[in-house]
């Protein structure tokens, strides 16, 4: 992490224009800083270059851990996760109609919600209260 030098940082934050690309959640509304999600993960390979770097949030960041590919809970199969570098977030995942919840259109997108717990408890929560703020959920 810490080998990826400051100006590719602020490049990559501008560039996923300063919103974790798993959950769309903006840096502006969470104290926690926005972190830089290595999309192979530099345990199996993947490397510090630009196109292997994306933002996310710690908890999304967290729970993607070392994950290149999940199950898509209506048909079972493995499939890669999303990859907000390379993939637009509007063709796989939708808000749900109170936009509190992230639902996955596709396999990926399904695959992604749950291996992601892009609906996890705290992320509801704080979403809900984004919603009543007038803050949420973002439009493409
Ligand atoms: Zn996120």
């Amino acid at each position: 992490m810490s080998k990826i030098p400051n100006t590719l940082r602020e490049k990559i934050r501008q560039d996923a224009g300063n919103r974790c690309g798993y959950c769309l959640g903006r840096q502006e509304l969470v104290l926690g800083v926005l972190e830089i999600d290595h999309l192979v993960p530099t345990g199996t390979g993947g490397s510090d270059d630009e196109d292997n770097l994306w933002l996310a949030f710690r908890a999304c960041n967290n729970a993607k851990s070392s994950q290149q590919d999940a199950v898509d809970p209506l048909t079972g199969q493995f499939v890669p996760l999303f990859n907000p570098r390379k993939q637009s977030w509007w063709d796989h995942f939708c808000w749900s109609e109170s936009g509190v919840e992230i639902i996955g259109m596709t396999p990926v997108g399904r695959a992604t919600v749950i291996a992601l717990d892009l609906n996890n408890v705290v992320s509801l929560m704080v979403r809900r209260n984004w919603v009543n703020a007038g803050w949420h959920p973002p439009i493409k």
